[in-house]
């Protein structure tokens, strides 16, 4: 292990003509907690490049990765594609320090996570009687409102109409 997290890089290491750093960094690391619409079964993917300009840092770079989120019909996890193709930031008198682009990092990917998310357009939801998954199963309930004429709840409907 480095004495250093993984997006925190010395400067004294950034060459003239900058450096470009490739990897993998997990949401633990980012201190990004599962909850319950969020789940994070793999690490993000980043390219970053560091260059000094003055006695700033500027880095510029990539952050992809598959997240799982909640869908809001049928409450199933369903993968997600998060990314931020255009990660822009500069450390100002930082040349000589080590630069920690975690807190910022951490910000950049939370504003991707979606409001809200469906599994998929056609996601049939839940049964609002039995609370059944309508994507995998055809419950008992659903049948009988199929069966038409002989369902006393489709009769009670249409009275009210
Ligand atoms: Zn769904
Ligand atoms: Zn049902």
């Amino acid at each position: 292990m480095s004495a250093f997290r993984t997006l925190q890089f010395p400067t004294a290491n950034i060459p003239p003509d900058g450096v470009t750093h490739a990897g993998e960094i997990t949401f633990q690391d980012l201190a990004i907690d599962p909850e319950d619409r969020f789940a994070f079964p793999s690490p993000l993917h980043f390219v970053f490049t560091l260059t000094i300009v003055n006695d700033d840092v500027l880095v510029a770079g990539k952050l992809s990765g598959v997240i799982e989120v909640m869908c809001d019909r049928c409450t199933d996890n369903a993968p997600c594609k998060v990314a931020v193709d255009d990660v822009f930031h500069r450390y100002e008198n930082v040349v000589g320090e080590v630069v920690d682009l975690t807190a910022d990092i951490r910000e950049d990917i939370l504003l991707t996570f979606p409001q809200s998310y469906l599994c998929s357009d056609a996601c049939r939801g839940l049964c609002p009687s039995c609370g059944g998954n309508l994507n995998r199963e055809r419950c008992a309930c659903s049948a009988a409102a199929d069966a038409g004429q002989d369902n006393p709840w489709r009769q009670l409907d249409s009275l009210k109409l």
